[in-house]
């Protein structure tokens, strides 16, 4: 089912309320405009009028609560499959959450939990692409794209959200029949992130080091300066390069 509506305040808080009603695996909520999109800790996502897609799936996945991140993942590499597919972009995944064009954000992705200690009750997960953005606002213009802007054309957001649910589909399934694997391979191919040097920035802490690779449950294996290799939890940090 897929509810669409011409603006909303955020695809993900709609789609929460559906998941709590109720509202089945495989649920689409999709809006033209979000007014108050938000991105991981509270931040704020810009999601204009038509300019962008701005979507929220409610699943219902056969997972422990720990391996949510594999959610996150696989939305990225199903995202960042249909970019380079249909506009031929290379577009990249920087851990944990956002696909890069030439080291500028083109989407970002939202995924919420409802869970108890062994057992997920739902996950929403959200992605915001910008397509066919062409003024972001001053904040984040130095670190914004767009795939217009990346192509210097316009995008068929349309082409864009059919081949992005059906690597959803696709990848998704990969994932619930216990080949994961590929997922992750996938992902390490995509990413903008393995075998460079990264800042981890936590909330009491910070942390540099080579970004060695990502494990199974979506954290990034760093080695330190000091030669130790720290598990990072996609959390509440922040990674520059
Ligand atoms: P960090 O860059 O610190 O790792 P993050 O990638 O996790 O953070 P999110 O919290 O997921 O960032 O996204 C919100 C941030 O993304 C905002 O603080 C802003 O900097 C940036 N942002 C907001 N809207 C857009 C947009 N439409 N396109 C690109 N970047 C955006």
């Amino acid at each position: 089912k897929i509810y669409h509506y011409p603006s909303i305040g955020s695809t993900n808080d709609e789609a929460k309320k559906l998941a709590q009603n109720g509202a089945p695996h495989g649920t689409l909520v999709i809006a033209e405009e979000q007014t108050g999109g938000k991105g991981r800790l509270g931040r704020r996502w810009v999601s204009p009028p038509r300019k962008g897609i701005w979507l929220s799936i409610i699943l219902r996945p056969s997972l422990e609560p720990y391996q949510a991140p594999r959610i996150t993942m696989t939305c990225a590499v199903a995202a960042a499959k249909a970019i380079r597919k249909v506009t031929g972009i290379d577009c990249r995944i920087k851990w944990p959450n956002d696909l890069l064009v030439k080291g500028k954000k083109v989407a970002g992705i939202l995924t919420e939990m409802s869970a108890d200690m062994d057992s997920i009750n739902f996950v929403v997960t959200g992605i915001g692409i910008n397509v066919n953005n062409t003024n972001f606002p001053k904040e984040i213009i130095e670190t914004a794209t767009s795939l217009k802007l990346a192509s210097g054309k316009n995008v068929d957001r349309l082409k864009i959200l059919t081949e992005f649910l059906s690597q959803f589909e696709v990848v998704y399934r990969c994932l619930e029949d216990g080949e994961f694997g590929k997922v992750l391979e996938e992902w390490r191919q995509l990413s903008c992130n393995l075998g460079k040097r990264v800042r981890i920035i936590g909330r009491n802490y910070e942390l540099e080091g080579l970004a060695l690779d990502v494990d199974g449950n979506g954290a990034l294996l760093v080695k330190t300066n000091e030669g130790t290799v720290e598990r990072v939890l996609s959390g509440d940090v922040s990674l520059r390069e």
